[in-house]
């Protein structure tokens, strides 16, 4: 699959961080994670962590594949209000997956604090505007179902936004000041993966899984340099081509385009918060620590790589007009980067981790959606509690049973 075009910002700002070999050899290991981007990171991290015999391999270099186009926006909010998630999932499971998102950012802050490498965390509040007039009633739904169940969210008023945003033109707000946060996830890939090596782990790149043999007490695949692995359990954290290795279809392929700015003197607006909307497809904002704009957005409903790229100039020139009109202070908007990626959605906006009955000894760990990352360290935690033997108690919100 394409999954960008050749440079986002992150991979010209970071360059080839640390290198892994391919793996030249036949392999055994307890543990064999199929996908190094932050989804496969976070799980080999956690597995070492609690001592699992584990190696990571990827067929593109390390977190090349959809991490490095993210714009990692941390947010607890996921693309489906609590309030409609609640009608599919059921509201104690969606005020679940809430809650998980929240501490899944607090643990993610504490991990970033323990590596020894960059990882770009920056907590930041989180503003969700209502895009028109007609969307305040589901904002006012949003508002009291969120506070019921505990969460630190304040509904801002039409007043209270200009305050913040003088010339936005939302009649509302939903503001989060406690619980978002930002990260360049290629950074964190490459942090946590570091980190997985001193703990023991083996990580391969440039290495390929192109046959995968299900037997009774062990999981046999191919490489293609060749080799064998062996493992007693895989995981399936292979982003977006996950889905060549399952039966049903269980995302939708999307469009989307970024750009990042020029840096801007000093702060760029109230608090460099992150910034996303009621309207579907949202614009999704926030800054860089040097000061830059970074910009999502103008998504098209389709995967076609060649089609997405050859809309690239326009829709960064609708990007930066997006920019302009909520911020004329930063007009003309200088822009340095831009690229556009594919980016995969699921219908209730919750990721698939855990099994399906055709592949035995094997997890899937699939962050998609907007709270991608998020969703990757809660994948993290329930493939890391499989691997012990212990129940996970919300494993069971994000099973692919739950689709059925
Ligand atoms: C433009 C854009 C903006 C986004 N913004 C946000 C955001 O603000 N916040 C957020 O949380 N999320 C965001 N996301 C989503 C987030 O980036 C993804 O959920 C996340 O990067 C997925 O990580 P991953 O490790 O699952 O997948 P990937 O990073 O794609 O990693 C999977 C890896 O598996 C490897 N692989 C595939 N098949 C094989 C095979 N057969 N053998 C070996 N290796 C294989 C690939 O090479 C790849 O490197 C955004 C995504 C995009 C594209």
């Amino acid at each position: 699959m394409n999954l960008h075009t050749p440079y986002p910002y992150w991979l010209l700002k970071s360059g080839f961080l640390f290198e892994y070999p391919a793996l030249r050899h036949s392999l055994q290991v307890d543990f064999l994670v199929m996908g190094g981007g932050i989804t496969g990171a976070l799980t080999a991290w956690y597995l070492a962590k609690a001592g699992v015999s584990v190696a990571v391999v990827d067929r593109r270099h390390i977190g090349m594949g959809s991490t490095c186009a993210s714009t990692a926006l941390l947010q607890y909010e996921i693309d489906v209000p609590m309030h409609q998630l609640a009608k599919t999932a059921g509201e104690k499971n969606a005020a679940r997956s809430y809650q998980l998102c929240i501490e899944a950012i607090d643990k993610l802050e504490e991990i970033c604090e323990t590596l020894p490498n960059p990882t770009g965390f920056e907590r930041k509040p989180s503003i969700y505007c209502a895009s028109r007039k007609a969307d305040l009633e589901g904002l006012d739904l949003e508002f009291a179902m969120r506070k019921k169940h505990g969460i630190r969210v304040e509904r801002w008023g039409k007043e209270d936004v200009a305050r913040a945003f003088p010339h936005f033109q939302s009649p509302g707000a939903l503001c989060s000041p406690h619980d978002g946060a930002q990260v360049d996830a290629y950074s964190l890939t490459h942090a946590l993966l570091q980190d997985t090596l001193r703990l023991g782990a083996q990580v391969y790149d440039k290495t390929e899984i192109t046959d995968i043999r299900h037997e009774k007490t062990q999981v046999v695949l191919g490489t293609n340099h060749g080799q064998s692995i062996r493992a007693k359990q895989l995981v399936i954290a292979s982003g977006y081509e996950s889905q060549n290795y399952l039966k049903e279809p269980f995302t939708r392929l999307h469009s989307t385009y970024v750009l990042v700015s020029e840096p801007i003197e000093g702060e760029v607006w109230w608090r460099d918060a992150l910034i996303w909307e009621t309207a579907r497809p949202y614009l999704y904002l926030r800054t860089t620590p040097d000061h830059r704009v970074l910009v999502g957005g103008r998504d098209e409903p389709f995967y076609s790589p060649g089609k997405r790229d050859r809309l690239l100039a326009k829709k960064t020139l609708l990007l930066a007009r997006d920019v302009e009109k909520r911020f004329p202070h930063l007009a003309p908007l200088p822009i340095d980067f831009n690229w556009a990626g594919t980016f995969a959605e699921t219908a209730d906006g919750l990721p698939f981790i855990g099994s399906v009955r055709e592949r035995p000894r094997t997890s899937f760990a699939l962050g998609f959606g907007g709270n991608g990352i998020v969703f990757s360290q809660i994948a993290g935690e329930i493939i890391r509690d499989m691997a012990l033997g212990k129940t996970n108690p919300s494993a069971h919100i994000f099973s692919f049973n739950r689709a059925k």
